[in-house]
Formats: structure tokens, C-alpha cells, sequence
């Protein structure tokens, strides 16, 4: 950091746990605003008269994103930066949630490690290029996106309408400054099992469709076990398969004509979510029963950049120079909006904080991981990946 001081940066990050981003997650609200508007007004503010072109894009009623982009002294496909600025919601922790609270180095309050610590480390980054007025050698857009904690909708739309090519992404949530360079996929679909109904005192003239659904579940556990054997990798655990929830049944003395059940399938690394649940679908007709396959309430696709690619040998080294630390890849077990960038590009998730704190009360990020955070990206945003 040439211009950046912590105080500074400090302050901004505290005005940005200010702003109510809570995102309702599908509940009851009385937003008659976006979800990311103060937000979106604060950073309009920080980078007026920057140079930078800061574009508002709406995502729905709800949600929208915000745009900031500057500009290389060569064209060329840009490098892409992403934080978002909704948080979840702080019920069990009412009253200080939104008031931030400086310990020394450690700055609490709810966002302050996800996903506003990881965002203010990419809006320094991009204030210190700026303000030293030496540009990047190519573009370097930084979206700070709307509705992450919920459905996606900010970033899924982003990509939808900027397809790219982009040279490197970059995803900003609490990893402790470590690269996370591979993460799970997900769908998630309803299986249902249609019986016939019948007296429990003469069952055989029904079919039980409980019965009939315990089969798939066994079936199921059994097929995670098989395909783990199949996917291994270093750095995650294997696919899990989990049912989240079951229904059926009417009465207590009829035989259940019917029964559904909710399935969380983890997909992994190198693998299309859409073709793994195909491959469930089929090994469960084996079975011969009656099933019926809901279309996916969730598909999010995996994380997979090769550790052996530019960006993450370059990463690797940058963070482990500017933390002085022995740095390594690693894994997650949870999805991030790094999902949904093309999987054509390298792609990581970096970010102060731990995700151990994310979403819960008392969440605190520290000013010397956020500081070194905007060191590590403002040197991802000065590099020249086509010298590589
Ligand atoms: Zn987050």
C-alpha cells in the first residue's frame, strides 16, 4: 500500500458495517429499498472524483450490484474482482450488530468479516492504484455484488450480462488471507415416491411409499460411498450426499401413498452438477419404483482452478511475502459466488477474516489482515498475467 493508511481504511470499513445491508433471505421485510442501496451510496462517494467509472446495476427490487472499473494502460480483457455487500441477519444479535466496535486492532460488528472486511481490502487496493496514479498494465473491474447470502442473484445476473473473457477473478470472503482455490458444487432437487393407499390392517393392498422411499435413501447412502472412492482429492473431502428432509403419510392407521424427500448433493471439483444428478437419477431407477424427480431447487456449479495455474502459483507467492507466512492452497467445503464465474477462468477466493466468525454474533475481522489483504490484491491488480 502506497496511499492506503489502516485509520483510513478503518473508518471506511466501520461506515460500511453501518449501512443496514441485511439481506431477508427469503422472510417478510419492509424494504421499500434495495437491499445494498447504503452501501452502494457510500462507495458512489468514496470513489467520486477518482477516476474510476462507477456504474449502479440493478438486479431486481431487492437487490442490485455496483460496478467499479478502472482502466489499464492497455486494453484487453480485464482482470475481475468481486466482494458482496449483503450480510445475513443479526436477530440474536440486536442492538450492536450495525454499530461498529474498534478493540485495538480487532473491528466488530455484523459484515465486518463477511463480506465487508474482504470488500473494503479490494476498495483500498483500488483507492491506493488510483490515488498513486500509476495505472494497471489491464482494466480491473471490482464489483461489489448484491444478494450473495440468499440466491446468488447479483452475481449469477453479472455473469449472465458480462460474459467475459476476464485474464484472472478473484473472489473476496474470510479465508484468512489463505488462497482457496477448489470448492464444492451443489444441487439440490425433491425425490418423491408415489404409493397406493390401503388399511394398515390389510397393507397388501397398498403400497407404502415411506417403505419404498427408505430404499432410495440406503440406496443413496450406498452411492455417495461409491462415488467417493471415485473422487478423491487433496484438498476436500469427498461428495456428500445428505437428505435434508422428509414428508409423507396421512393418518396413523393408513398405509402413506406418498413421500418426498429433500436431497443436498455436494458436487466435486471437475465435475458438472448437472450431469452428477443425471447419474443419481439413473443409478435410482435401478430400483423399480415409482419415483419422480423434482427440477433442481439449487445447481451451483463447483470451484476447480488448477493449483499448478498462474494465478494461484502467483497468489501463493504474493501472500506469502506480504504475510510472512508459509503459504499453501487450500480447499473449501462451503460454495462462494466464485461458482458462477466461467469455468474457462483461473479463478480464487481470498479474504481477512476466518469463516469460522461468518454469521455469527460477535463476527470480527482484524485491521492487519484486511491491510495485508489490500497489499495481496493490490499486487494481483498490478501484475501482468500476459507476461506470464
Ligand atoms: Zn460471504
Amino acid at each position: 500500500m502506497n496511499k492506503m493508511t489502516t485509520e483510513r481504511i478503518r473508518t471506511l470499513l466501520c461506515d460500511m458495517i453501518r449501512c443496514d445491508t441485511i439481506n431477508p433471505m427469503g422472510r417478510p421485510h419492509k424494504l421499500t429499498r434495495t437491499v445494498e442501496r447504503p452501501l452502494v451510496d457510500l462507495l458512489q462517494g468514496v470513489f467520486a472524483g477518482t477516476g474510476a467509472v462507477v456504474t449502479p446495476l440493478p438486479v431486481s427490487e431487492l437487490h442490485e450490484n455496483l460496478e467499479i472499473r478502472i482502466a489499464g494502460r492497455q486494453d484487453g480483457p480485464p482482470l475481475f474482482f468481486e466482494s458482496h455487500m449483503d450480510t445475513v441477519p443479526a436477530d440474536d444479535w440486536p442492538d450492536t450488530a450495525l454499530t461498529p466496535r474498534v478493540d485495538g486492532d480487532v473491528v466488530y460488528g455484523r459484515g465486518a468479516c463477511d463480506d465487508k472486511g474482504p470488500l473494503v481490502s479490494m476498495v483500498a487496493a483500488v483507492l491506493d492504484i488510483l490515488e498513486s496514479g500509476e495505472p494497471p498494465p489491464y482494466p480491473v473491474i471490482l464489483l461489489a455484488a448484491g444478494d450473495e447470502e440468499s440466491t446468488q442473484t447479483g452475481i449469477r445476473q453479472y455473469v449472465g450480462d458480462h460474459r467475459g473473457p476476464y485474464q484472472i477473478a478473484v473472489f473476496g470472503e474470510p479465508t484468512s488471507n489463505v488462497p482457496v482455490i477448489q470448492h464444492k458444487g451443489v444441487v439440490r432437487w425433491d425425490i418423491t415416491i408415489k404409493g397406493v393407499s390401503a388399511h394398515t390392517s390389510q397393507p397388501e393392498f397398498g403400497r407404502n411409499a415411506i417403505h419404498e422411499m427408505i430404499k432410495v435413501i440406503r440406496r443413496l447412502a450406498d452411492y455417495q460411498d461409491e462415488i467417493e472412492a471415485l473422487h478423491s482429492n487433496p484438498l476436500l473431502s469427498g461428495p456428500r450426499i445428505n437428505v435434508t428432509r422428509i414428508d409423507g403419510g396421512r393418518t396413523r392407521n393408513a398405509v402413506p401413498d406418498e413421500c418426498t424427500i429433500w436431497v443436498d448433493y455436494r458436487i466435486m471439483p471437475g465435475l458438472d452438477s448437472a450431469e452428477e444428478r443425471q447419474k443419481v437419477i439413473d443409478d435410482l431407477a435401478l430400483l423399480g419404483l415409482d419415483i419422480a424427480h423434482a427440477e433442481p431447487q439449487v445447481a451451483m456449479p463447483p470451484l476447480s482452478t488448477s493449483p499448478e495455474s498462474a494465478l494461484v502459483r502467483q497468489a501463493v507467492a504474493i501472500c506469502g511475502a506480504v504475510t510472512g507466512r508459509e503459504i499453501a492452497p487450500v480447499g473449501a467445503p462451503y460454495g462462494t459466488d466464485a461458482a458462477w464465474i466461467d469455468t474457462g477462468t483461473p479463478t480464487l477466493v481470498i479474504g481477512p477474516g476466518d469463516i469460522k466468525h461468518a454469521h455469527a454474533i460477535d463476527e470480527f475481522v482484524t485491521m492487519t489482515e484486511v491491510m495485508q489483504c489490500a497489499e495481496i490484491h493490490r499486487r494481483l491488480m498490478m501484475h501482468d498475467w500476459r507476461a506470464e
